[in-house]
């Protein structure tokens, strides 16, 4: 992304490109449930239904991961492989191009294996009506030979768990939907959650990290532990240079502001959205496309990435007639509220 000033953002914040460290770091990646913090229901959830399934020497049941980028979805797939004691074998919904694509993957696949499809809302029609068969029966249908006298033969295949992981649950067809067993739905991270992945992986990557340091990058990481461990990393870089021992508050402190980051975790395009919205709409309530359009971002960045996390922070509101900043917002940008009142279906929502 291009920031106003020409130069390329450091995407520093954007769980949703992945950058070539994150792929690097996998000592950082938990690899058991009990590695795994946060989401406690939905652990607990996995662990009794992982068990039982091996109890009965099954595959476990499909399992369906939805939630923003960066919370652990595709961590989560591989933690039930590593738990359940099989193969993990990964694609996303774009890279399977023709039916014969699935195939191949679907009859190489060890007994019992997690096959985990990223984005699974972007699966073609006709592949996706090849896995409802094979998600049901553990058979593929297949045509030998053409014309009138071809043939439908059934291919049985070995039972596997599909992990099937999506950002965006509400494009996904109901028939897919129902056809997974287990729903992990995950949410933005506590902040206790947060600090508790800076300590481990801090201590994974061998650097000390002062508490009241770790609360600030915590704060700052958007509830998501792939910011947070792309922040720890650039702090650890800053602590390094300047040859400290540990990373300090103060070397959090700095490191944000270089990277044009403030306190609540807010970077610059979260702050011109929070900008527009006050000083173009009033305060709102402006439609996601015309708010996409003023700052320059797909409504797909802007509704994924942006607005779960100005919504959790207590500084942006979904309403019916489009979004609202909050007073919050305004005292963030220490922008001055002023009259007249500006309301949400008749309930006066603040003073701007
Ligand atoms: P998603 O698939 O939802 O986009 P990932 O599973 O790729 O997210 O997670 C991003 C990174 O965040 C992982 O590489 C891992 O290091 C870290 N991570 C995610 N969830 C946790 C967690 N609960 N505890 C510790 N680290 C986590």
């Amino acid at each position: 992304m291009k920031a106003a000033d020409g130069t390329e953002d450091t995407n520093i914040l954007h769980p949703e490109t992945e950058l070539p460290e994150d792929t690097r770091d996998y000592a950082l990646r938990p690899a058991k449930l009990d590695e795994f913090l946060g989401q406690a229901a939905m652990k607990e959830n996995l662990a009794i239904f992982i068990a039982a399934a091996k109890e009965r020497g099954e595959s476990l049941d499909h399992v369906f991961l939805t939630g923003p980028p960066g919370l652990g979805k595709t961590t989560m797939a591989r933690i039930v492989a590593n738990e359940m004691g099989v193969d993990f074998t990964e694609t996303s919904a774009p890279a399977l191009e023709k039916a014969k694509d699935l195939v191949g993957v679907l009859t190489s696949l060890k007994p019992n294996a997690v096959f985990f499809i990223d984005e699974i809302h972007r699966l073609r029609p006709e592949i996706e009506e090849k896995l409802y068969m094979a998600m049901e029966d553990y058979e593929l249908d297949f045509i030998i030979g053409q014309g009138p006298g071809a043939r439908t033969m059934k291919l049985p295949l070995k039972p596997f768990t599909l992990a099937g992981a999506t950002t965006k649950a509400g494009m996904v067809s109901s028939p897919l939907i129902s056809r997974f067993g287990i729903s992990c739905r995950f949410s933005l991270y506590e902040s206790v959650d947060i600090e508790a992945i800076i300590r481990r992986s801090a201590a994974i990557l061998g650097i000390r990290i002062e508490n009241d340091a770790a609360a600030l990058l915590s704060r700052s990481s958007r509830y998501t532990p792939r910011v947070t461990n792309r922040l720890l990393r650039r702090m650890r870089d800053y602590a390094q240079m300047q040859k400290l021992p540990s990373i300090t508050v103060e070397v959090v402190r700095d490191g944000l502001k270089r990277l044009e980051i403030d306190e609540l975790g807010l970077e610059r395009l979260d702050r011109e959205i929070l900008r527009m919205i006050i000083e173009r709409y009033g305060g709102g309530p402006v439609g996601a496309e015309t708010l996409a359009i003023s700052v320059g971002e797909s409504v797909d960045t802007l509704e994924d990435f942006y607005e779960p996390y100005l919504i959790q922070a207590g500084l942006l509101q979904r309403t019916p007639r489009g979004r609202t900043v909050t007073p919050f917002a305004c005292k963030h940008l220490n922008i001055e509220i002023k009259s007249p009142l500006n309301t949400v279906n008749g309930a006066e929502l603040f003073n701007i």
